[in-house]
């Protein structure tokens, strides 16, 4: 079925194991190409610039932004974070499946920008499982944990929004979803137009 690259927007709350998941995804899988987002937060421990994210001051952010170098762009808890176009265009012309991991108001601008993205959301199976994860990660101070958490009660207005949404609870029955989802993607008549198009041109001639 369908090699056309397909843009995938993973949301899900802070915490419910997003990045976990799309390390997991892009090692098991080599179609996926995961976008590297910038961003004005600073490293946590162990993350690199270039890896988790390209970590840059609110001047370099900004002049991204005027170069029209972002597709998208949002700030969440006081910080910027956005997706740089150049990889996003390269990576889909190739037919790779690119993997935007983003928030809310991002995914909804890209929604507009690219009305074929497949939106997937992840939560974790109770709000009490989400707050032992973001604690157990142990990366962000409690009053960050409580701004994530008050975000994450607005997020889930907005859910809603998305096509699909998955539950991370077992961690590899989680990536398996998520493949058969985007798996199940490039079976939609709409992105199969010129298979289609050549079965009737056959089926005419016949
Ligand atoms: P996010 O990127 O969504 O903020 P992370 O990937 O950093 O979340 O995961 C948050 C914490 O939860 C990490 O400590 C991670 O190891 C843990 N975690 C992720 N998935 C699971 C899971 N299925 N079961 C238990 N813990 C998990
Ligand atoms: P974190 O600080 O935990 O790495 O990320 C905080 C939030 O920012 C997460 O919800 C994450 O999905 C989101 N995020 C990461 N990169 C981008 C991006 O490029 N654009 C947008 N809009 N959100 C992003």
């Amino acid at each position: 079925m369908s090699h056309k690259g397909i843009l995938i927007v993973v949301s899900g709350f802070s915490g419910a194991g997003k990045g976990t998941l799309m390390k997991r995804l892009v090692e098991e899988y080599d179609r996926y190409a995961l976008s590297i987002s910038a961003t004005t937060r600073a490293p946590r421990p162990g993350e690199e610039d270039g890896r988790e994210y390209f970590f840059l001051s609110r001047e370099q952010f900004e002049r991204k932004i005027a170069d029209n170098a972002l597709i998208e762009y949002a700030e969440y808890c006081g910080n910027y974070y956005g997706t740089p176009r150049e990889y996003v265009e390269k990576e889909l012309a190739d037919g790779r499946d690119v993997i935007l991991e983003i928030e809310i108001q991002g995914a909804l601008k890209i929604r507009k920008q690219y009305p074929d993205a497949l939106l997937l959301f992840v939560s974790t199976p109770s709000a009490k499982e989400l707050r032992r994860r973001l604690s157990g990660r142990g990366t962000e101070t409690e009053e960050v944990i409580d701004r994530r958490l008050h975000r994450a009660a607005q997020e889930a207005e907005g859910i809603e929004e998305y096509d699909y949404i998955v539950v991370n609870d077992d961690l590899e029955t989680c990536v398996r979803e998520l493949h058969e989802i985007i798996d199940a993607a490039h079976h939609a008549p709409g992105r199969n137009e010129e298979f289609i198009e050549k079965m009737r041109r056959e089926l005419e001639e016949n």
